[in-house]
């Protein structure tokens, strides 16, 4: 079966499709134990994608109704889309961080018309346009993939082993792409004797080529102010450290060499902050900031939810520069500018 992949050691791989998303597929990983199959990520909730993943089990000798487990790298639909429904087959137990469990929590409490009052005040205090605000006014539940996403029934804690009988499956928190993104680190020589420690499923925190998104998650009823940057470069240095021999990533391809992605990436940052830099030495909303940022298209061609994506993350730069003491919000402007100390 092309859409099945076995990476030795008792680890295979389903590609399953997220429909209309140049990324693709989701790479679900499934990891034998001694009490059945656990899957790394279930995919995206779509009647295709779950045959896909029927399918492909079916091809590595299992059922959807065997699966033992599901251990979730983070809350993302592209993740944790087919859970609910892996679990229904099977009784499974779902795990994933607190961190990511709470946003699941709240999603499915949210009612859309606070989120959507939320979402416009957020805007304006962001200083984007009233065209570009007025939409969310008003606006009503629509049918939005992830509204109601599977409740986890087991918390992931940093640092603990996984309860897969027979393996040893390390839970290594990595915050920055969501609160609660964990990666799990397989502590088991590598099958093919590559040189290093084990293997590490990196959901989305590290890919072959692609820099992951770095937004702000925000909690209407919470009022810390985060640094979600801050913690992705944290969270990568975190898997340098271990240095494993592979890493298993959620999108594209495994790779080796964890230590040059991981220095490409914190070397990308770095001058990413810096050109930000230079754009400040106006003083800049973080909707004018992510106007004149680069993208991987120009500004007025970007999609309504996308320039949302945007702003979230030219915040999340802004929230880092500030941190650093690299800049600061203009004393009583509103909406709030920044500017380079
Ligand atoms: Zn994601
Ligand atoms: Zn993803």
């Amino acid at each position: 079966m092309t859409n099945t992949h076995d990476h030795g050691g008792g680890v295979r791989s389903v590609r399953v499709p997220i429909p209309d998303n140049p990324l693709g597929h989701t790479l679900v990983y499934v990891v034998d134990t001694d009490r059945g199959p656990v899957l790394i990520d279930t995919g995206w909730d779509d009647p295709a994608s779950w045959d896909t993943l029927a399918d492909g089990l079916a091809a590595c000798g299992t059922a959807p109704a065997e699966i033992h487990g599901v251990v979730i790298t983070h809350h993302h639909p592209d993740h944790h889309g087919l859970s609910g429904k892996v679990r229904e087959a099977s009784g499974a137990w779902i795990a994933m961080h607190a961190a990511d469990a709470a946003i699941v929590r709240r999603t499915r409490s949210a009612e859309p018309e606070r989120w959507f009052t939320y979402m416009a005040a957020k805007l304006t205090a962001a200083g984007a346009p009233e065209e570009h605000v007025a939409p969310l006014r008003g606006a009503r539940r629509r049918n939005l993939p992830g509204l109601s996403p599977a409740l986890p029934d087991r918390e992931i804690v940093p640092g603990d082993l996984l309860p897969l009988p027979g393996r040893r499956l390390r839970a290594i928190w990595t915050p920055g792409h969501t609160p609660g993104h964990v990666c799990l680190h397989l502590e088991e020589a590598h099958p093919a004797g590559l040189p290093g420690n084990g293997r590490l499923f990196s959901g989305d925190h590290v890919l072959p080529e692609i820099t992951p998104h770095i937004g702000l998650y925000e909690d209407p009823d919470d009022a810390t102010i985060t640094d979600p940057l801050g913690d992705y470069l944290d969270s990568l240095e975190r898997v340098a450290r271990l240095s494993p021999a592979e890493i298993l990533p959620a999108h594209q391809h495994p790779f080796t060499d964890a230590g040059t992605r991981v220095a490409d990436l914190l070397t990308h940052h770095e001058s990413r902050l810096t050109d930000l830099l230079s754009l400040l030495s106006d003083p800049l909303t973080a909707w004018q900031l992510a106007e004149r940022m680069e993208w991987n298209r120009p500004w007025d061609q970007i999609p309504y939810g996308s320039r949302n994506i945007a702003v979230s993350e030219a915040e999340s730069h802004l929230r880092r520069l500030v941190k650093l003491g690299r800049a600061e919000a203009v004393a009583g402007s509103n909406p709030v500018t920044y500017t380079a100390v």
